[in-house]
């Protein structure tokens, strides 16, 4: 019992206290009011953004959006091409990504898989634990990115946990910023409730927010939570 006790205020020691005006529901709240719908992922089938998903790991956007481009107009963007692909023109394909030769390694992985389940039809078929325990098992897929799969392609009620997340909530005092991945995931889903469509929306205000506001070195100025936030710091001091 001591040691747990120990440990509770070793993980609180030095982290900033949260305003009480502040609640996982009220950020969202007020990152929607600020930047309102992101409109994520809206138009794209499920198994483009699962090759979106694999691809964004250590990259913006923009650079995945180039290397699905170059899949489309090599009408690769299909898990039986992909699985055909030479592995060194899939690389050169996957090449504006980044880790293209690692990406192209767990794109075939993944495409292996959704192959030998029967196609996205049917894995979209499957129960949450069960399709969430199946993606974990594919190889270079972890929880961030399982956890993308089955929110954006799948529209299953699961929140993703980033880098990002773990950054703005540690500096509102909200979390610790280094806990287990899992439970950060199952705090966001106890105080927020199972919702897919919020859950969508929630993620991608945070990716705005951590990408153009609250940076690694934050632009508090710019910022909708800076009146409760602990950490806010004077413009002045801030900026990249
Ligand atoms: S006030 Fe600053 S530190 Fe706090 S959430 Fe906003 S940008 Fe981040």
């Amino acid at each position: 019992m001591r040691g747990a006790a120990t440990a509770r205020r070793k993980r609180t020691a030095g982290r900033p206290r949260p305003d009480s005006r502040l609640t996982i529901p009220g950020v969202y709240h007020r990152l929607f009011a600020a930047n309102g719908r992101q409109h994520w992922w809206p138009g794209d089938g499920a198994f483009e953004i699962m090759v979106g998903a694999v691809l964004t790991q250590n990259t913006a956007w923009t650079n995945v959006e180039k290397a699905i481009a170059n899949l489309k107009q090599a009408k690769a963007l299909s898990p039986a091409a992909i699985v055909e692909a030479h592995p060194r023109l899939l690389a050169a394909w996957l090449r504006p990504s980044g880790y293209f030769n690692i990406k192209a390694k767990r794109l075939k992985a993944m495409c292996r898989w959704v192959m030998q389940q029967g196609g996205v039809r049917r894995l979209a078929k499957l129960a949450l634990p069960e399709l969430r325990h199946a993606l974990l098992g594919v190889h270079g897929i972890g929880p961030e990115t399982a956890d993308d799969i089955l929110l954006y392609a799948f529209q299953r009620p699961v929140f993703v946990i980033d880098a990002y997340t773990r950054r703005i909530f540690a500096r509102l005092g909200l979390i610790a910023g280094d806990e287990p991945y899992e439970a950060l995931r199952n705090r966001f889903e106890d105080e927020l409730g199972s919702s897919a469509p919020l859950f969508n929306e929630y993620h991608a205000l945070i990716v705005i927010h951590g990408k153009d506001v609250c940076k690694k070195r934050p632009l508090c100025g710019s910022c909708c939570l800076a009146d409760a936030c602990p950490s806010a710091v004077p413009q002045k001091l801030a900026g990249d």
